[in-house]
């Protein structure tokens, strides 16, 4: 088998299993393996995932991060003191390589609650936005800060539409969500729809994971799990040039996934049941989970409700804008963050390639 990463002949990749996951599964995630690269040390899913069963999965209620659904209906309400602080970071660090102006066309695949969009827009930005998004819950936001929305996933085929017109394309952890076999054409695609000098900004987790077994990166549903080599070369491969590649976040070495994951199996957390109709395997205390946040957003939706019923909608949000202010920490506090931070061995690879 060829590596689709660093495109060398592989004769005897290293081995890893997925490890238990605390949300729902497919029931294939337990008989696949992840098979390493000797070379660049990318990973790939063993066999391709039907597109198909994918996408049933993705629209259950799997949500990516546990959070994300929680995070789409509330979407609506976000304010001017609402804080991203992963796309504020993005966005600072693509400012230093992208003239970004009101001419500029952004590109984003894989979308999701719009937090991206959201920061650009609050820094000023107005041009024309194209988001690429097959989750139905986040089209209203995206529409509604003025996104032409793409509602599909993103395939090669749509690349044609926005040949040559785009000057940033924007990716932050979706790449990783794609077959191995369909990155390098994934990649080249967006090549094609950059304008000479345009910018792909990508970010993925740093899932080495033959130099961080413990970092807990071989999770349900990644299908390709990237190194900072295996990035570049497939970068160079595309005829790219990289601008900036490193890694950000907290430190892979210092995680113990292992002993996380045992004190979660002793509380009972990889407990499944099959759904007949879909073949998904249920976690069930990810579903208490779920049902728990469900009843916190109701809470929420109700204040939120009473306020408007109050005051009315605009006069609501300003109150809710006001809360948020007081509660803001200050600029200067906000680089504290661990997303600010970039080094070795870090969770996350950032990198800025150019056409
Ligand atoms: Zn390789």
């Amino acid at each position: 088998m060829k590596c689709q990463a660093c495109n060398s002949e592989i004769n005897n990749p290293s081995r890893f299993s997925y490890t238990p996951t605390t949300m729902d599964k497919l029931k294939l995630f337990d008989e696949r393996e992840i098979l390493c690269c000797p070379e660049c040390g990318f990973g790939m899913i063993d066999q391709d995932v039907n597109d198909e069963v994918l996408a049933k999965y993705y629209h259950s209620e799997y949500s990516g991060k546990a959070k994300k659904r929680a995070e789409t209906i509330s979407i609506d309400v976000k304010t001017e003191s609402s804080t991203d602080l992963r796309a504020i970071s993005q966005l600072s660090l693509i400012q230093q390589y992208v003239e970004l102006n009101n001419n500029s066309v952004i590109l984003e695949i894989g979308a999701g609650a719009g937090g991206f969009l959201f920061a650009l827009r609050k820094a000023g930005y107005q041009g024309r936005y194209i988001a690429v998004e097959p989750q139905s819950q986040a089209h209203s936001f995206l529409e509604k800060h003025g996104a032409e929305v793409e509602k599909q996933t993103y395939t090669v085929s749509l690349a044609k539409k926005y040949e040559s017109q785009v000057d940033l394309v924007f990716m932050s952890h979706s790449l990783e969500h794609f077959n191995p076999t369909l990155i390098p054409g994934i990649v080249a695609s967006v090549f094609s729809m950059l304008k000479e000098g345009g910018c792909f900004f990508c970010e993925v987790p740093n899932a080495d994971i033959q130099k961080y077994p413990n970092a807990g990166e071989r999770v349900v549903p990644h299908l390709s799990f990237f190194t900072e080599e295996s990035l570049l070369s497939l970068f160079e491969r595309l005829q790219f040039k990289i601008e900036f590649l490193k890694t950000c976040g907290q430190p892979q070495l210092e995680k113990d996934h292992q002993k996380q994951m045992q004190e979660l199996q002793s509380g009972g957390y990889f407990e499944y049941e099959e759904d007949s109709e879909t073949g998904i395997l249920r976690n069930r205390k990810y579903h208490e989970y779920l049902e728990l946040e469900r009843g916190k957003q109701a809470k929420r939706q109700r204040r939120m409700l009473l306020l408007v019923s109050l005051l009315g909608y605009s006069r609501a949000l300003k109150v809710l804008e006001l809360l948020r202010k007081i509660k803001k920490p200050g600029a200067v506090r906000l680089l504290g963050s661990q997303v600010f931070h970039y080094g070795d061995d870090r969770e996350f690879i950032r990198s800025i390639a150019v056409k």
